[in-house]
């Protein structure tokens, strides 16, 4: 029988495109109050007043009354690191990225019961289900076998009716400059590069058009790899991803081929990166690897030089405010006029420098951190997540999308245009 769920208030974004631009993120927001969302098969059928509903064909749709909530679009967290999930609590915040990644490295190398680390995954996977995530872009480098499973098991505990379906895109991450183990159970054809791996990485044949790529970084990822994924991915339509421009040691890095970081990729990487005498948004730019079908993740040390490419490229960029506080790596400037050819959405990071998966809690902390309006940051959450991921069943409430629903509570975090 079709569904029917009433609230008080009910944002759909019909009709709506990724927003770039300042122009179109603040575009006044249309708002249904007292309305409906009615639902088939996990399949929205369409979005009306709750009056026209009780008139016309209330007794052929089981009713759920939401209450005095705001509906909106399942929110899409851009970019996540689900298998770092057990690392919450333990890296260094507050003392640059270098520092970090550091400590993120050590925690890494001491072991970690294998319960510890899928019971905190698997955690942070229901916190973001049940916080209105409709989907992740979810990178794994070590565990994402793990991580599907974990996902694939929650999706079956799942109401389908309510529209759950399968909530990752699953960005393989590569990194170094070494290729993947025969062994790794990587598809033939994202396996043939200078890159690696590890055998856990192995995901079940059924997730293979769930995958995407993704390069770690410029300054620890060969660029002939960086170049095949991207390549790849433009092949076989996929979205390749993609850190750029998290932090001035990263700037230092890949300009000077020195300082903090260039040192700690020394002792982790058989051959760190040279100095490109370039920042890591033109090296991007001159490697290639920016255009519509590229996601960059953080875009904190951007120039205007950098910014400008960035628009004409079409790219996207996913911001992920409280990740870069926590580190203290710097702020985004999404709202720079030069900037407005960007996409831009939102991503909480992993919790190796987040507290919570929570995307409504990642959308307050970019309307703060940013000076954006509440509908700015909505849209970036929702309609713009959707598109950096290529997703077209995701992002708006209407007829033919997916029938998942981001709830808020108007008293705590107001949404409202
Ligand atoms: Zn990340």
């Amino acid at each position: 029988m079709p569904t029917a769920c009433r609230a008080a208030t009910v944002i759909t974004l019909a009709g709506e495109k990724a927003a770039r631009g300042r122009a179109a993120l603040e575009a006044p927001l249309r708002v249904e109050d007292n309305a409906v969302i009615l639902a088939e098969d996990g399949v929205i059928l369409g979005v009306e007043p709750f009056s026209a509903f009780r008139r016309r064909a209330a007794a052929s749709f089981t009713f759920t009354d939401a209450g005095d909530v705001c509906l909106t679009p399942g929110l899409i967290n851009a970019h996540c690191h689900l298998e770092l999930s057990h690392t919450k609590g333990k890296c260094a915040g507050g003392k640059g990225f270098t520092l970090w990644l550091r400590s993120l490295v050590e925690v890494l190398r001491t072991r970690c019961a294998t319960e510890e680390t899928r019971a905190a995954t698997a955690k942070a996977l229901e916190d973001a289900v049940a916080s209105g995530t409709a989907h992740i872009g979810d990178v794994g480098s070590r565990l994402p076998g793990m991580v599907s499973e974990l996902a694939e098991r929650l999706l079956a505990g799942l109401d389908r009716e309510r529209g759950c379906r399968y909530p990752l895109t699953h960005f393989l991450e590569l990194i170094g400059f070494t290729p993947p183990a025969p062994e790794a159970g990587i598809p033939e054809e994202l396996r043939a590069g200078p890159w690696f791996l590890p055998a856990s990485a192995a995901l079940p044949p059924r997730r293979y058009a769930d995958c995407a790529l993704s390069g770690h970084s410029l300054y620890s990822t060969a660029p002939e790899a960086l170049q095949a994924a991207h390549a790849l991915c433009r092949r076989t339509g996929r979205i390749f991803s993609v850190h750029l421009a998290e932090s001035l040691d990263e700037d230092e890095c890949i300009r000077d081929g020195s300082g903090p970081l260039h040192a700690l990729m020394a002792e982790l990487l058989p051959a760190p990166t040279r100095a490109w005498g370039t920042s890591p948004a033109a090296l991007a730019g001159k490697l290639g690897l920016l255009d519509p079908g590229t996601l960059a993740v953080h875009g904190v040390r951007l120039s205007s030089e950098d910014r400008l490419l960035l628009s004409r490229s079409g790219c996207s960029v996913c911001l992920c405010p409280r990740s870069n506080a926590f580190i203290a790596s710097g702020r985004a400037w999404p709202t720079a006029p030069e900037a407005d050819g960007i996409l831009f959405c939102l991503g909480t990071d992993g919790l190796s420098s987040n507290t919570d998966v929570d995307m409504r809690k990642e959308a307050a902390a970019a309307r703060d951190a940013y000076g954006l309006p509440a509908r700015a940051v909505l849209r970036m959450a929702t309609v713009n997540g959707a598109g950096a991921l290529g997703r077209k069943d995701l992002g708006t409430l209407e007829a033919g999308k997916a029938a998942v629903v981001g709830v808020f509570h108007p008293d705590k975090v107001s949404f409202l245009p």
